[in-house]
């Protein structure tokens, strides 16, 4: 998984019933920006909702139906779109009106008829605001170091993915990785090293993994976490003979170790079957203990606990 880059030309939805108003704006807007229209509250609701290319809103407040107060309340509402900036673009200009549409998550109130210099500032402005928090939203997701998902990452699509493996009785499988004798790499090699080791160790594991459906993440220190959906237990051994042996291959020079001369790791498996009910707190309670199990008795490679 790679942090994504934006498109050049951001996006943005206008909505309003008055043609004239739609004309006025997207000439004011079509050379800095992609334009998508909407003549009705359904149809912007409509829009929103079928593609994820909408960057911001200019919303009329009176329109038949569904009127701008209530597409705003439905999108802000919605956790897939309760992020989009939406500005009001209005003819009423009393305070009430403007508190009232400010309370309900627009995040700038704009009445007709508009300063057309004012009104492309503040869209710019406001879009700047969205790129840099979506950015930090982002880096917060991601490990700096090895630039793998982090825990955090992990932790929501472990949460969505149980739901959905218990929901729709599929297998699951979580692999807690952890580095052999890494202290002693770090005390005698020094953290640089260890940093550089860490990040080989990082790719190698996300090289390995197949599907688009499996997750690395680094869990912490020198500890990392798959997530394999939907896979058999004889899959899921292979795969991790497969890890074992990617961090092998890697050859990086360990004199320390005691299990061989290079960096190893051990991996603790949890394996939920299709029709198990373990709940999914359990679940990593057994990776650990997995692990633990083979760190005791045999680094360099894994032990499975199936439930
Ligand atoms: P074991 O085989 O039992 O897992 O032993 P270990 O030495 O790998 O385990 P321990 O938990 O005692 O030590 C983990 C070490 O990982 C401690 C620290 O030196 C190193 N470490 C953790 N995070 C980082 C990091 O971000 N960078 C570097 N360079 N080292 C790290
Ligand atoms: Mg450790
Ligand atoms: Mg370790």
């Amino acid at each position: 998984m790679q942090i994504s880059t934006k498109k050049e030309k951001p996006t943005v939805l206008i909505v309003d019933d008055m043609t004239t108003n739609l004309l006025i704006l997207s000439d004011l807007l079509k050379d800095e920006y992609q334009i998508k229209i909407a003549k009705n509250g359904q149809k912007a609701l409509d829009i929103v909702h079928s593609s994820d290319e909408v960057d911001i809103i200019l919303l009329d407040i009176m329109m038949p139906d569904i009127d701008g107060y209530e597409v705003c309340r439905q999108l802000k509402s919605n956790p897939k779109t309760k992020k989009l900036p939406i500005i009001i673009v209005t003819a009423k200009d009393n305070d009430e009106d403007e508190e009232y549409g400010l309370n309900l998550g627009a995040i700038d109130y704009i009445t007709k008829p508009f300063n057309k210099a004012i009104v492309r500032l503040r869209i710019r402005n406001h879009l700047e605001l969205k790129l840099k928090s979506d950015l930090l939203e982002e880096l917060s997701m991601y490990d700096g170091l090895t630039h793998i998902p982090n825990r955090r990452f992990f932790d929501q699509v472990f949460q969505s993915t149980y739901k959905e493996v218990k929901r729709e009785n599929k297998s699951l499988a979580v692999l807690m990785i952890d580095i052999d004798f890494f202290k002693l790499y770090n005390d005698n090699y020094g953290h640089g090293k260890g940093d550089e080791a860490l990040k080989k160790v990082a790719q190698s594991l996300q090289m390995t993994l197949k599907r688009p459906t499996d997750l690395v993440a680094r869990y912490g220190g020198e500890e990392f976490v798959v997530l394999l959906k939907d896979i058999s237990e004889e899959n899921v051994k292979k795969i991790a003979l497969n890890l074992l042996q990617s961090i092998r291959e890697l050859q990086i020079s360990h004199e320390y170790s005691k299990v061989e001369q290079i960096i190893t790791i051990s991996i603790g498996v949890a394996y939920k079957t299709a029709s198990s009910l373990i709940n999914k707190v359990e679940l990593l309670i057994c990776a650990d203990e997995a692990l633990y199990d083979v760190k005791r008795t045999s680094r360099n490679s894994y032990h499975i606990i199936s439930v």
